[in-house]
Parts: C-alpha cells; sequence; structure tokens
C-alpha cells in the first residue's frame, strides 16, 4: 500500500482526502484550507508564467 500525504502540509491523508486540480495534475490534501491553499499557489504560478 501507499501511504499518501497532504500536498499542502504533508499530514498523512486518511480516507477523507480531497482532489485538487492544478493545471492538469491532480493531487490530494487533507482538507479545504489546503485545498484553498495549493490552488491559490497554483493561481500564482500561472499568473507568473
Ligand atoms: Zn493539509
Amino acid at each position: 500500500m501507499t501511504e499518501q500525504t497532504c500536498a499542502a502540509c504533508d499530514y498523512p491523508l486518511d480516507g477523507g482526502a480531497i482532489e485538487v486540480t492544478l493545471g492538469g495534475r491532480t493531487v490530494e490534501v487533507c482538507c479545504e484550507e489546503c485545498a484553498a491553499r495549493l490552488r491559490e499557489a497554483g493561481a500564482d504560478a500561472d499568473a507568473a508564467a
């Protein structure tokens, strides 16, 4: 089994993962707060590109 962790805070995902799509990549986070954080970071990266 692969142990997955939150893409934003490295907290171990335990069944309640939330999927976030960033620029065609899907990552999993532990909560909506982390999802929002990644979306903001992704938006910044898109703006800079
Ligand atoms: Zn998290």
